[in-house]
Protein backbone atom coordinates (compact mmCIF):
# COMPACT_ATOMS: atom_id res chain seq x y z
CA UNK A 1 0.00 0.00 0.00
CA UNK A 2 1.08 3.82 -1.15
CA UNK A 3 1.35 5.58 2.73
CA UNK A 4 0.30 9.07 2.07
CA UNK A 5 1.17 12.32 3.75
CA UNK A 6 -1.98 12.80 6.75
CA UNK A 7 -3.72 16.09 5.88
CA UNK A 8 -3.40 18.38 9.45
CA UNK A 9 -7.25 18.50 11.40
CA UNK A 10 -6.25 22.23 12.14
CA UNK A 11 -4.70 24.88 10.13
CA UNK A 12 -0.85 25.77 10.17
CA UNK A 13 -1.24 29.09 12.06
CA UNK A 14 -3.71 27.41 14.62
CA UNK A 15 -1.20 27.34 17.70
CA UNK A 16 0.26 30.76 16.22
CA UNK A 17 1.94 32.44 19.14
CA UNK A 18 2.99 28.85 20.72
CA UNK A 19 3.88 26.70 17.74
CA UNK A 20 4.23 29.55 14.77
CA UNK A 21 3.14 28.81 11.38
CA UNK A 22 6.47 28.11 9.65
CA UNK A 23 7.12 25.75 12.30
CA UNK A 24 3.69 23.43 11.25
CA UNK A 25 4.61 24.43 7.78
CA UNK A 26 8.60 22.86 7.90
CA UNK A 27 7.64 19.95 10.23
CA UNK A 28 4.38 18.95 8.37
CA UNK A 29 5.18 19.81 4.92
CA UNK A 30 8.78 19.11 4.71
CA UNK A 31 10.04 16.35 7.75
CA UNK A 32 6.66 14.70 7.71
CA UNK A 33 6.55 14.54 4.48
CA UNK A 34 9.81 13.11 3.28
CA UNK A 35 9.58 10.44 5.98
CA UNK A 36 6.33 9.36 3.78
CA UNK A 37 8.26 9.50 0.50
CA UNK A 38 10.97 7.93 2.16
CA UNK A 39 9.04 5.06 3.12
CA UNK A 40 6.98 4.53 -0.16
CA UNK A 41 10.21 4.35 -1.70
CA UNK A 42 12.43 2.28 0.43
CA UNK A 43 8.77 -0.37 0.66
CA UNK A 44 8.73 -0.60 -2.81
CA UNK A 45 9.21 -4.41 -4.14
CA UNK A 46 10.12 -5.50 -0.34
CA UNK A 47 7.90 -7.74 1.78
CA UNK A 48 6.83 -4.39 3.60
CA UNK A 49 5.00 -3.16 0.70
CA UNK A 50 1.47 -4.28 0.91
CA UNK A 51 1.68 -3.53 4.91
CA UNK A 52 0.09 -1.38 6.77
CA UNK A 53 1.76 1.23 9.18
CA UNK A 54 1.74 0.02 12.49
CA UNK A 55 3.03 -3.67 10.56
CA UNK A 56 6.01 -2.33 9.40
CA UNK A 57 6.78 -0.58 12.61
CA UNK A 58 6.54 -3.62 14.45
CA UNK A 59 8.10 -5.62 11.99
CA UNK A 60 10.81 -3.60 10.27
CA UNK A 61 14.55 -2.33 10.91
CA UNK A 62 16.94 0.26 9.87
CA UNK A 63 15.96 2.62 7.29
CA UNK A 64 12.39 1.11 6.78
CA UNK A 65 11.34 1.13 10.36
CA UNK A 66 13.43 4.62 11.16
CA UNK A 67 11.10 6.15 7.63
CA UNK A 68 7.60 4.17 8.96
CA UNK A 69 7.93 4.72 12.74
CA UNK A 70 8.74 8.30 11.71
CA UNK A 71 5.18 8.77 9.87
CA UNK A 72 3.23 7.02 12.79
CA UNK A 73 5.10 9.06 15.23
CA UNK A 74 4.45 12.09 13.26
CA UNK A 75 0.56 10.98 12.73
CA UNK A 76 0.25 10.75 16.08
CA UNK A 77 1.87 13.94 17.16
CA UNK A 78 -0.46 16.00 15.09
CA UNK A 79 -3.38 14.27 16.24
CA UNK A 80 -2.92 15.00 19.49
CA UNK A 81 -2.90 18.80 18.83
CA UNK A 82 -6.24 20.83 18.98
CA UNK A 83 -7.06 24.10 18.76
CA UNK A 84 -10.06 24.26 20.81
CA UNK A 85 -10.29 23.33 24.12
CA UNK A 86 -10.63 19.73 25.04
CA UNK A 87 -11.33 17.33 28.11
CA UNK A 88 -10.23 14.17 29.08
CA UNK A 89 -12.96 11.98 30.04
CA UNK A 90 -13.67 10.34 33.23
CA UNK A 91 -12.36 6.94 32.08
CA UNK A 92 -9.07 8.79 31.26
CA UNK A 93 -9.76 10.84 34.11
CA UNK A 94 -9.80 8.03 37.04
CA UNK A 95 -6.99 6.14 35.16
CA UNK A 96 -4.57 9.22 35.51
CA UNK A 97 -5.72 9.77 39.23
CA UNK A 98 -5.52 5.82 39.81
CA UNK A 99 -1.46 5.86 37.88
CA UNK A 100 -0.10 9.54 38.75
CA UNK A 101 -2.56 10.18 41.26
CA UNK A 102 -3.49 13.50 39.79
CA UNK A 103 -3.07 15.43 36.65
CA UNK A 104 -0.78 17.98 37.52
CA UNK A 105 1.79 15.07 38.61
CA UNK A 106 1.48 13.85 34.87
CA UNK A 107 1.77 16.90 33.70
CA UNK A 108 5.47 17.64 35.58
CA UNK A 109 6.32 13.82 35.56
CA UNK A 110 5.87 14.05 31.62
CA UNK A 111 7.27 17.37 30.71
CA UNK A 112 10.49 16.54 32.89
CA UNK A 113 10.95 13.07 30.98
CA UNK A 114 10.84 14.90 27.61
CA UNK A 115 13.11 18.10 28.73
CA UNK A 116 15.62 14.89 30.43
CA UNK A 117 15.60 13.01 27.25
CA UNK A 118 19.05 13.15 25.51
CA UNK A 119 19.26 13.88 22.28
CA UNK A 120 16.26 13.77 19.22
CA UNK A 121 13.23 11.07 20.35
CA UNK A 122 10.18 11.32 21.47
CA UNK A 123 7.78 11.31 25.36
CA UNK A 124 4.54 8.81 25.27
CA UNK A 125 1.66 8.22 27.43
CA UNK A 126 0.82 5.13 27.10
CA UNK A 127 -1.00 2.07 28.87
CA UNK A 128 0.82 -1.40 29.45
CA UNK A 129 -0.78 -5.06 29.02
CA UNK A 130 -2.68 -4.37 32.10
CA UNK A 131 -4.08 -1.30 31.60
CA UNK A 132 -1.68 0.62 33.63
CA UNK A 133 -0.85 4.50 32.31
CA UNK A 134 3.11 5.01 32.33
CA UNK A 135 5.50 7.35 30.51
CA UNK A 136 7.87 6.43 27.95
CA UNK A 137 11.01 8.05 26.37
CA UNK A 138 12.20 7.20 23.35
CA UNK A 139 15.27 8.00 20.83
CA UNK A 140 15.25 8.94 17.51
CA UNK A 141 12.26 7.16 15.72
CA UNK A 142 11.43 4.28 18.33
CA UNK A 143 7.69 4.04 20.19
CA UNK A 144 5.88 1.97 22.87
CA UNK A 145 4.64 -0.47 20.24
CA UNK A 146 8.18 -1.70 20.33
CA UNK A 147 7.33 -2.90 23.94
CA UNK A 148 3.77 -4.01 23.00
CA UNK A 149 2.24 -0.95 24.83
CA UNK A 150 -0.69 0.92 23.50
CA UNK A 151 0.57 4.64 22.63
CA UNK A 152 -2.00 7.69 24.01
CA UNK A 153 -0.24 10.83 23.29
CA UNK A 154 3.50 12.41 22.26
CA UNK A 155 5.51 14.95 21.69
CA UNK A 156 7.99 15.36 19.73
CA UNK A 157 11.14 16.70 21.42
CA UNK A 158 13.16 16.68 18.09
CA UNK A 159 14.96 20.33 17.81
CA UNK A 160 12.72 20.44 14.33
CA UNK A 161 9.64 20.66 16.51
CA UNK A 162 10.37 23.42 18.23
CA UNK A 163 14.13 25.18 17.25
CA UNK A 164 12.31 28.09 15.21
CA UNK A 165 10.31 29.13 18.18
CA UNK A 166 12.04 28.29 21.05
CA UNK A 167 15.55 28.04 19.88
CA UNK A 168 17.60 25.91 22.54
CA UNK A 169 14.61 25.94 24.95
CA UNK A 170 13.18 23.08 25.12
CA UNK A 171 11.62 22.83 28.46
CA UNK A 172 9.86 25.71 27.46
CA UNK A 173 8.51 24.24 24.26
CA UNK A 174 6.97 21.79 26.57
CA UNK A 175 5.21 23.59 29.04
CA UNK A 176 3.18 25.44 26.23
CA UNK A 177 2.53 22.34 23.79
CA UNK A 178 0.72 20.93 26.82
CA UNK A 179 -1.82 23.61 26.38
CA UNK A 180 -2.49 22.11 23.55
CA UNK A 181 -2.77 18.74 24.17
CA UNK A 182 -6.25 16.90 22.37
CA UNK A 183 -7.60 15.51 25.46
CA UNK A 184 -10.54 14.24 22.88
CA UNK A 185 -7.60 12.23 21.41
CA UNK A 186 -6.29 10.53 24.30
CA UNK A 187 -9.53 9.62 25.75
CA UNK A 188 -10.54 7.62 22.06
CA UNK A 189 -7.10 6.22 22.48
CA UNK A 190 -7.73 4.94 25.92
CA UNK A 191 -11.00 3.83 25.22
CA UNK A 192 -9.81 1.57 21.78
CA UNK A 193 -7.47 0.01 24.23
CA UNK A 194 -10.58 -1.28 26.75
CA UNK A 195 -12.39 -2.14 23.88
CA UNK A 196 -9.58 -4.18 22.65
CA UNK A 197 -9.12 -6.31 25.93
CA UNK A 198 -12.88 -7.30 25.90
MN1 LIG B 1 9.15 15.89 14.06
Amino acid sequence: MKHTLMTLPFEENAFEPIISKETIRYHHGKHHAGYVNNLNKLIAGTPYENMDLSTIVKSAQGAIFNNAAQVYNHDFYFNGLSSTSTTPSPELLVSIQRDFKSREILKKAFLEAGAALFGSGWVWLCVDEGGTLHIEQHANASNPLLNKHTPLLTCDVWEHAYYIDYRNARADYLHKWWELINWEFVSQNLALFAKSRN
